[in-house]
């Protein structure tokens, strides 16, 4: 019978060290050796089953990425102290001076920000495109071109890129094609649609507590080894290990994350479609009018929904501030950035998340300042929940 990615992380069964139904957690950064031999030959990276120093690798955090490596049907994984590093890391590993990026324009602001303010520097020159049109990509190749940078679905417009073309794109030219799929775990598996290289942010959907910063690589293990590589990777010389406290406690919230995906979207298709009934601007990829529906609906493991994010657009800035402070009130959720929390966050992302965007690049991507960013929540009832936003929305004269 062919397994799912949930069901292969559902397959996975780690005992503890006494026997446990969780994994003993390392609670070491560094371990020892019965025979100084065995120590070198570690070193040179040559025994299985031996660890050195948790900065290179720990037991807790190889438990992490054999669950992940699962989840993205990909041959290795190798976990971060965020998604930052799990991004920079994996750039920086690929590209050398000279050498060229062409990243999707509507990427998370700290992506953005690294590849037109920070790579610069190291020679490393990005050209921006709008992804979606894959001509635009192939106008921008050049013979330097190492990488094809996107998200699978964007922040905060919610646009979907078609990862099976940019694929093909790519191939054809040696190029590799990096994808960030922070916004739709389990609903898409980009390496079966041709990605070398996919990364999350683990701090949203996946460990969805908003209790802890973290990332992840999923690759071959070819890559994953020369992220490793103790004279040139990027993890290891770069240094941003996750804790093993952490990864223990993320293993534990990603073996719900299927369910979690399933109500997040839930509960969003349904605000969605009832704000949009009220005559309110909603961008949200479910509904049959948002350009990627149909993209979406192809690349999509059906069961996951549409994903548990929305936008509305309430006019001006004012109205959009003060209809968020009227939810908070309203115990709707929290102004708050970031995604994938049990509780509905939401934030404008003109002058937050997004703020890096210059106003004119803003405008240019359809970016406007009275745009509300929804990560819905698990809510038990999210028709409660809807009645009492269109109240607040009512009483500001929004709808
Ligand atoms: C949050 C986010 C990141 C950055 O991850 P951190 O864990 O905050 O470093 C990267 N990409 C996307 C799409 C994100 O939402």
């Amino acid at each position: 019978m062919k397994s799912k990615p949930a069901d292969k992380i559902q397959d996975l069964q780690f005992f503890g060290e006494f026997g446990g139904v969780n994994p003993s957690v390392s609670d070491s950064s560094t371990y020892t050796f019965l025979s100084a031999k065995s120590m070198s030959e570690t070193f040179e990276g040559n025994t299985d089953g031996c660890y050195l120093y948790s900065r290179n690798s720990s037991p807790s955090n190889l438990y992490l990425e054999e669950a992940l490596a699962a989840m993205e049907e990909t041959e290795s994984a190798n976990v971060f102290s965020s998604g930052m590093a799990a991004i920079t890391s994996s750039i920086l590993q690929i590209c050398k001076s000279n050498d060229h990026i062409i990243s999707s324009r509507t990427v998370y602001g700290g992506t953005y920000a690294f590849l037109k303010n920070f790579t610069p520097k190291f020679n490393i020159k990005t050209s921006f495109v709008d992804t979606s049109k894959p001509d635009e990509i192939i106008k921008a190749i050049t013979s330097k071109t190492k990488i094809i940078y996107c998200e699978v679905v964007s922040n905060p417009l919610l646009e979907v890129s078609d990862i099976k073309s940019i694929a093909e794109i790519a191939k054809k030219h040696n190029i590799k094609l990096v994808v960030d799929n922070t916004f739709s775990p389990l609903s898409v598996t980009p390496s079966k649609l041709g990605a070398d290289i996919v990364i999350h942010s683990i701090t949203k959907f996946i460990n969805g507590t908003s209790d802890t910063i973290a990332g992840v690589v999923c690759s071959t293990k070819e890559f994953i080894d020369q992220l490793r590589d103790i004279n040139d990777g990027s993890f290891m010389l770069l240094g941003s290990t996750m804790d093993s406290l952490r990864s223990s406690s993320v293993l534990k919230n990603l073996r719900t994350l299927h369910v979690r995906v399933k109500k997040h979207s839930e509960n969003a298709h349904y605000l969605a479609k009832m704000f949009k009934k009220d005559g309110v601007k909603t961008v949200y990829p479910g509904l049959q009018e948002h350009p990627s529906h149909d993209l979406y609906q192809m690349i999509i493991n059906k069961e996951y929904g549409f994903g548990g994010m929305l936008t509305i657009d309430v006019g001006t800035l004012k109205k959009a501030n003060k209809l968020m402070e009227k939810m908070q009130k309203n115990k709707i959720g929290y102004l708050a950035v970031s995604l994938g929390f049990y509780k509905t966050l939401f934030c404008a992302p003109g002058s937050s998340t997004s703020s890096e965007i210059s106003e004119a690049e803003q405008k240019e991507m359809g970016l406007t300042e009275g745009l509300i960013r929804f990560s819905v929540g698990l809510d038990n009832d999210i028709k409660r929940t809807y009645e009492i936003i269109r109240k607040c929305m009512k009483e500001l004269k929004i709808i």
